[in-house]
């Protein structure tokens, strides 16, 4: 049986109201976009925010996942890349390098979806 890889995905807060994540989903399923490389069956464990401006809420949003089993974690286009209104996370830089910094020898970061 082919392992499966475990990914937790944290979006934008601010978003919300405006994405129901439809794309990532896509993606995860169809292994295309950041999800690409990842090898085995894709389970998504996870799907939650960044805990709102101005982000210092991710790392227990992101330690949450990896307690869920996240092998990966990615942030969602809506941070990085600002989908689907072109405007990028102002914080986003400081957000991704915290996770990165504290959690990632723990889990893979991915820093956007697709
Ligand atoms: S910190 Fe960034 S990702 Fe989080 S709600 Fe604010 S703008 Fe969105």
């Amino acid at each position: 049986m082919e392992k499966s890889c475990k990914i937790g995905i944290i979006r934008c807060s601010q978003t919300e109201d405006y994405c129901p994540g439809t794309a990532d989903f896509m993606f995860l399923k169809k292994k295309g976009g950041a999800f690409e490389h990842l090898e085995g069956d894709l389970e998504l464990v996870g799907f939650t925010n960044c805990g709102g401006c101005p982000g210092k809420r991710v790392l227990l949003k992101a330690q949450l996942l990896i307690n869920r089993g996240a092998e990966v974690i990615a942030f969602a286009s809506c941070i990085k890349k600002g989908t689907p209104l072109g405007y990028p996370c102002p914080f986003y830089e400081k957000m991704i390098s915290l996770v990165r910094e504290r959690l990632g020898d723990k889990v893979e970061i991915l820093e956007y979806t697709h």
